[in-house]
């Protein structure tokens, strides 16, 4: 291909994506056209995967992982200690490109390498952690335990806005887990995963003794991403998007009893109580509803603040709405980028519409001029003051719009958290012990992640991430997340001369 002119986005990806070690044959040429939202300009065109070597792709990560499964824990550990090594030395270009091509401010893009980083790191502990239980049994002379292997192949489906990070969250923990991974990008963000897995090729390389198939890309939209979703030899999947990918994906994942691990959509919500210290809840607010322009799963769709402080408050939100810096990412001072394409925006103006059909005031929200040309999509976040919990406030708009209520009652306020579909994050603001205690308790939220004092967006790797409901109740990153990736077996072991029989059952065939 010639190359692009020197002064266009598309040459800066090219050069990213040479440093990165990426042959420019799998970015040229092909018919994914990848566009940068920052511009709209096309910054790539993909060769997409065919359903045959999608397919031999993961016949050759099944042949891994007969491999995989027998390198002990702690050495599968050294292979991610490697890429974690490799993901320090590309921070910078992996950051950046997650910015070209995303849209993301570049402290996010970097953000989003270092939280690889993380998971790298943790999963290197974990690869001598794998602890099973010693359970005490009923009979004498008798031991029982539980012990985890390794399950079989991980296919790994991630959504565009996490192009990155979603990949390592899995990878790491299923690579010491001695699962092989096979992944299927967003059809968005093709590029930044190409990035990724030149990066772990180097980490492969050193690494030395690895089978070939570990680490599989396949390159599509959902025919591919779905031959991962039926093949028999996947044995769990890991699928990052939308509720509507996941009612599609769910039910065919169940059809076959494969293991299933859903990160969908979230609508989540945060309460500012009265005792709330407002200018900390303002900082958090505000990173939490217009961070990465509104597209992070856990981003604040839905605002509850109580009648004693909502004067105090809100006008302060709606002004820091006026004024922050919405633009090209790559502009120093910029806190806003654009949305990922056309339909966002759509999705976002339709919302908006209707929400003005139920007499709300909606604070910006409009396009900004004169930032890109027509092909690019920036807009001024929107806060939109409703009088009652409804409309387009009970479902996931992947845009920025906070939905802001009054409220009167702490039960009310955590009735309304609970009242949608989606289960993903939640917060309170609060100096009151007593709401805090019960936001997190069994009569809470009913979300995955419960905050105080914090958004609800920006989760460390330490924790176990994911939601219920229409999240889809999986569980990724820390905590004991790593068990999905794993078959357990329960062990007894008779090492006495006799064989009492459980619950005192008598067998004697008289011999
Ligand atoms: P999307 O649902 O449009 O696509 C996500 C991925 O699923 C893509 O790779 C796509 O090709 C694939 N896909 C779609 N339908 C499929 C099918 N029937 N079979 C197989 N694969 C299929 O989502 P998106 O627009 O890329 O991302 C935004 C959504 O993702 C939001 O709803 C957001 O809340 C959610 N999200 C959730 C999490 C989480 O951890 N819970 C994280 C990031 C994003």
């Amino acid at each position: 291909m010639s190359t692009p002119p020197a002064t266009s986005l598309a040459h800066d990806v090219d050069q990213l994506l040479q440093r990165l070690g990426v042959p420019r044959a799998a970015y040229t040429g092909g018919d994914l056209l990848v566009h940068s939202p920052i511009t709209g300009e096309a910054i790539g065109a993909v060769p997409q995967s065919t359903l045959a070597e999608a397919s031999a792709a993961i016949g050759r990560a099944h042949a891994a992982f007969l491999v995989w499964r027998s390198v002990p824990a702690p050495r599968r550990g050294e292979l991610v200690r490697l890429l974690g090594e490799e993901l320090r030395a590309a921070k910078a270009d992996l950051g950046l490109l997650v910015t070209l091509e995303v849209g993301k401010i570049p402290s996010e893009g970097l953000g989003e390498v270092q939280e690889m980083i993380d998971i790298c790191d943790f999963a290197v502990g974990l690869s001598r952690q794998l602890y099973g239980l010693g359970i005490a049994t009923e009979r004498p002379g008798h031991r029982m335990m539980e012990t985890w292997h390794p399950l079989g192949v991980c296919g790994v489906i991630t959504a565009f806005n996490f192009p990155v990070a979603v990949w390592s969250w899995n990878a790491a923990l299923a690579l010491v887990c001695g699962d092989p991974v096979v992944c299927k990008p967003s059809e968005k963000t093709p590029l930044t995963a190409l990035a990724v897995h030149a990066i772990a090729r180097r980490a492969l390389a050193r690494f030395g003794a690895a089978p070939e198939g570990l680490l599989e890309l396949l390159i599509g939209a959902r025919a591919v991403g779905q031959l991962l979703v039926d093949d028999a030899r996947v044995a769990v999947l890991s699928a990052t998007g939308s509720s509507a990918m996941g009612r599609a994906v769910g039910p065919r994942l169940a059809a076959r009893f494969a293991r299933g691990i859903l990160e969908l959509g979230g609508n989540n919500a945060a309460i500012v109580a009265p005792s709330a210290d407002l200018d900390l809840a303002l900082r958090g607010l505000a990173f939490s509803a217009m961070g990465t322009a509104g597209q992070r799963c856990t981003t604040l769709r839905r605002l509850f603040v109580h009648d004693s402080v909502y004067d105090a408050l809100v006008p302060r939100l709606i002004a820091v709405y006026d004024r922050v810096p919405v633009g090209d990412p790559r502009t120093p001072g910029t806190l806003v980028g654009p949305l990922i394409d056309r339909t966002a925006f759509d999705d976002m103006q339709a919302a908006l519409l209707q929400s003005r059909a139920l007499n709300a005031t909606v604070h910006g929200g409009h396009r900004e001029a004169g930032i890109a040309g027509d092909a690019a999509y920036y807009v001024r976040p929107a806060l939109v003051e409703l009088a009652q919990h409804m409309g387009p406030a009970l479902h996931e708009t992947f845009a920025p719009i906070l939905y802001v209520l009054r409220y009167q009652s702490l039960d009310d306020a955590i009735a309304w958290n609970n009242a949608v579909g989606a289960g993903l994050s939640s917060s309170i603001f609060t100096l009151d012990v007593r709401e805090a205690e019960r936001f997190m308790s069994a009569t809470g939220s009913d979300c995955g992640i419960a905050n105080v004092n914090i958004g609800p967006s920006g989760a460390e790797i330490g924790g176990a991430f994911g939601g219920e409901k229409e999240t889809g109740g999986g569980r990724e990153a820390g905590s004991d997340s790593w068990k999905a990736y794993m078959r357990r077996a329960t062990n007894t072991i008779n090492y006495s001369s006799a064989l009492p029989l459980a619950q005192g059952v008598a067998f004697d065939i008289g011999d």
